[in-house]
């Protein structure tokens, strides 16, 4: 285990490099979502993890697009090459975290997939076989 002084960065970018983030500190437990919207928005499941909002900074925000895909939610991607990154709770003063695809990290996580969710809506072309917890909603 190295000294607690230095907190661990965490470096992720969209396909395309428009948008960069960086994010201090552990990431949260890993979870895959198999809802319709993930398996539509992703093209198969969003795997992400939680990090406090705070702990997160992108370093260029102008290629960045929300879509509202709930009265609840903003999924954020990038307008150029379309990666799918960041799931936002709308009500921040309630939600004070922010999910980011794990696939958008391009240094090491360090996570596990601890559960899965919405797995009764997940796609009929594949099974679940890792292990993980599975929640139907
Ligand atoms: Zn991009």
């Amino acid at each position: 285990m190295s000294k607690a002084a230095e907190p661990t960065i965490h470096q992720g970018s969209c396909l395309c490099g428009a948008i960069k983030f960086k994010v201090t500190g552990q990431l949260g437990a890993g979870e895959m979502c198999h809802c319709q919207q993930c398996r539509q928005w992703t093209g198969h499941i969003y795997a992400s993890t939680e990090v406090p909002r705070m702990a997160l900074s992108i370093d260029d925000e102008s290629r960045l697009k929300w879509y509202p895909s709930s009265k609840k939610v903003r999924r954020g991607f990038c307008a150029d090459c379309g990666s799918p990154m960041f799931f936002d709770p709308i009500d921040q003063e309630k939600h004070q975290w922010i999910a980011i695809a794990l696939g958008s990290f391009t240094t090491p996580t360090a996570v596990k997939i601890e559960q899965h969710i919405f797995t009764l809506e997940k796609g009929d072309y594949y099974e679940i076989t890792d292990g993980a917890k599975q929640n139907e909603t």
